[in-house]
């Protein structure tokens, strides 16, 4: 004879998954035509009908490091089959959202977050730390002179490095805090769902599987499966590219001053300022096809949290552009503010990368390497 299994729902939780993009889960009518949909289920424990259960039950303790639903890229194909509107896509947006809530903390930058009315907070407050390390320091020069434009001359690299070098530390900190917990928590959630105990962590095996599915996650192999919602990969691609080639270019500018002791600005034919270019107009391209797509398919945003991501990714590549335009056209003050207001919005992006979007950057990543890895052990043990 079985046991019964005791369920207790939890049911803030519940309000909280139906209040993320207006949703309702007691659409649900676990036809299953959304698992059927969907491409990239997996064939012995296809989703998302049963994160729809969970849901709908109340059950956080089998969504939140769940790596399933790391493993969708919201292509809105269930969605659009779904025959009761109860909109699966969504719901595992809205749970990834949770899951970055989660194991990003302080939790008291995710209410700055969420909050359009705070959007002035988060230009203000870099604004204060940006010009008050200037003032402090005296490292800020507001009269560079000069005939020819250098931002150096303005804001010394040794500014920025002050700056940039303890945030972007504090930044991996908090991931680093908050995927040891989620790598825990998925172990415990993988055998909670009875799909076996992967054991203690080999990192080893981990970080080669991690590096094995590290350039499909960046391609985004996964949209290419996906039918009715297809096109949407190529803005995801050119945003993803844009980033990756970014933070490539502002490496070899490092290795270039540190190294190669050569200063800026570099001619533009110089092939890094090339790539630099394209990636900039890759990410203010990508940036309003997203747009554009967001706007055509409105319900599926998770509302603020989706806009101020996309609003942030345009405006850092057009600040980018723009003060490099200005610069070219010789226009000194306008080229000096524009290339304040760029560092204001580099300053957020990084200062609130675990807390944004991006975040799946991150989490996504070791979500999905997670997946394959206890697909490997847990094979493995029963050879
Ligand atoms: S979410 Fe829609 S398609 Fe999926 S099981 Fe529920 S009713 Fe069916
Ligand atoms: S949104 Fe796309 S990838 Fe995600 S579960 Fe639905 S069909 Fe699958």
């Amino acid at each position: 004879m079985t046991s019964a299994t005791l369920i207790e729902p939890d049911l803030d939780f519940i309000a909280r998954v139906n209040s993320g993009a207006g949703l309702n889960l007691k659409k649900c009518y676990q036809c299953a035509t959304c698992s059927v949909a969907c491409s990239i289920s997996h064939d012995d424990r296809p989703f998302p009908r049963k994160e729809m259960i969970y849901a709908s039950w109340g059950l956080p303790d089998r969504l939140i490091a769940n790596p399933d639903i790391w493993l969708c890229y919201n292509c809105g194909d269930c969605s659009d089959r779904c025959p009761r509107d109860a909109r699966p896509g969504d719901v595992l947006g809205t749970l990834r959202k949770m899951a970055i809530r989660e194991y990003s903390k302080p939790a008291v930058f995710h209410s700055l977050l969420d909050d359009p009315r705070k959007l002035p907070w988060l230009f203000i407050i870099p604004a204060v730390i940006i010009f008050g390390m200037g003032v402090i320091t005296g490292l800020m020069n507001l009269n560079p002179g000069g005939e020819r434009i250098v931002f150096a001359h303005f804001f010394p690299v040794a500014l920025i490095e002050l700056i940039f070098i303890p945030l972007s530390v504090a930044v991996g900190l908090v991931f680093f805090l908050g995927v040891r917990r989620f790598l825990a928590d998925m172990r415990a959630t993988h055998e909670r769902l009875g799909k076996g105990d992967p054991g203690p962590l080999d990192l080893k095996r981990f970080l080669q599987i991690l590096v094995r599915e590290l350039p499909g996650i960046i391609r985004h192999d996964r949209f290419t499966t996906c039918s009715d919602n297809k096109h949407r990969k190529m803005s995801h691609i050119m945003v993803a590219f844009s980033f990756t080639s970014l933070a490539f270019v502002a490496g070899a500018f490092v290795f270039a001053l540190y190294i190669l002791n050569s200063h800026g600005p570099y001619d533009q034919l110089n092939p890094v300022k090339i790539l630099a270019n394209i990636s900039g107009i890759a990410l203010i391209a990508g940036s309003l096809l997203l747009i554009r797509e967001r706007r055509v398919a409105l319900r599926q945003t998770n509302g603020w949290f989706d806009w101020y991501l996309l609003g942030l990714a345009l405006f850092l590549g057009l600040t980018g552009m723009l003060t490099q335009w200005l610069r070219l056209a010789g226009i000194p003050w306008a080229a000096y503010a524009m290339y304040f207001v760029h560092l204001l919005f580099a300053f957020n992006l990084i200062a609130f990368l675990p807390y944004t979007k991006l975040a799946h950057l991150v989490y996504r990543t070791v979500a999905v390497a997670y997946h394959h890895y206890a697909v490997d052990i847990l094979g493995r043990k029963k050879v």
